[in-house]
């Protein structure tokens, strides 16, 4: 593609995260623009196709899907589905020759994420992780932070990322051959990516404890459960996530200080502070407008991938051994 041309997204899978984050931040998007949709659902065809004035040729549902490679206005194809769909859909994008974002959690299992990765290499189409925050302004500074040692040398962060579930007990979410998990693959990836920016390492090593309180409501997946891992350096991470109750923070110690976040994770703004009382402060843009527009520059302009598969692989990697230590009792699992 040419450089100043803008992408043409399709968002695959019109729920409530495409509806009222992705699409409407798609239209401040410098780099890319909401070209096209995937959905199931026929009325939400005729609804987006009438708000977003998109044309008829640009709209599939999952049958006739892979007929998006003849598209020459779709560029790139953002899976936004239940979890267990991700893998799918992300292969069959990757060969109609489409560059590939991913919602998070990557995939069911590290299998899936691996087969993703491999369908995009052999494509040869770009891969990026719906991993928003790595476009954030208050992570970006977290990150630098770290990079320049500006507290010292990092020994401590502990991270929480969590909200209280209410709805619907049937919803996918909450159903484990949909989701692949509870708390953990939601919002506890949030948690394990800070602990790893927040120490700027890859943890070698993870304990975890379950909790469950309403057994009644959660019964097919994890309610809360807390994780402790270990960095080369010595640097040490707990980590939170739950269904159950609302937490969204995180705070690293150095050695010569500390920093922190509150919240950490959701669609901002964030909020920080620093123990030598800075007040970190940035002005408010939609996360999900700079992600799509960063990885779009990814694939016009070569710019890093801030977000690559082999991310949300990695996370994948740090899940299963979290709910393997829990298996085990709260054994130490060595990554
Ligand atoms: P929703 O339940 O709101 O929407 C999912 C959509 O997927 C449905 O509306 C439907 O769209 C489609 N779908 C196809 N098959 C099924 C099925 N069997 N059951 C349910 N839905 C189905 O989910 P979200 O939008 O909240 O989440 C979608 C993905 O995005 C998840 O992977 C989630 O983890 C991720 N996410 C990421 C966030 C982030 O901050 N990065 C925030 C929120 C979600 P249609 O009717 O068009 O077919």
């Amino acid at each position: 593609c040419t450089p100043d041309k803008k992408l043409g997204i399709a968002l695959v899978g019109l729920g409530s995260y495409s509806t009222y984050q992705l699409a409407p931040a798609l239209q401040d998007t410098k780099n890319c623009y909401l070209a096209g949709i995937v959905t199931g659902t026929p009325s939400k065809a005729i609804s987006w196709a009438k708000k977003y004035s998109l044309a008829e040729h640009c709209i599939y549902n999952y049958e006739n899907f892979d007929t998006i490679k003849d598209n020459k206005d779709i560029d790139i194809v953002y899976v936004v589905l239940p979890n267990a769909m991700h893998a799918d859909f992300c292969i069959r994008a990757a060969k109609a020759g489409k560059h590939v974002i991913c919602e998070k959690p990557m995939a069911m299992n590290v299998a899936e994420c691996e087969q993703i990765i491999s369908a995009c290499k052999k494509a040869n189409v770009k891969l990026g992780m719906g991993y928003r925050l790595h476009s954030e302004p208050y992570t970006q500074q977290v990150q630098e932070f770290v990079k320049k040692k500006t507290y010292g040398d990092v020994t401590f962060v502990s991270a929480e990322a969590a909200y209280r579930s209410t709805g619907n007990p049937d919803q996918w979410r909450l159903n484990r051959e949909l989701s692949g998990g509870g708390a953990l693959v939601n919002m506890g990836v949030y948690a394990i990516q800070s602990a790893i920016y927040g120490t700027g390492e890859n943890p070698i090593s993870v304990a975890a404890q379950e909790f469950s309180t309403r057994p009644e409501y959660f019964k097919d997946t994890d309610e809360t459960i807390t994780a402790q891992l270990n960095f080369p350096s010595g640097a040490i991470a707990n980590i939170t996530t739950s269904h159950n109750f609302s937490a969204n923070s995180m705070y690293v110690a150095g050695t010569n200080g500390w920093f922190k976040l509150q919240p950490a994770n959701n669609y901002g703004p964030l909020s920080g502070s620093t123990s030598d009382g800075k007040i970190l402060d940035f002005p408010h843009e939609s996360q999900q407008k700079l992600q799509m527009d960063d990885f779009a520059s990814h694939i016009l302009h070569g710019s890093t991938n801030l977000a690559p598969g082999e991310m949300g692989k990695r996370d994948m990697i740090i899940v299963s051994a979290i709910y393997e230590s829990i298996a085990k009792g709260g054994k130490t699992i060595r990554l």
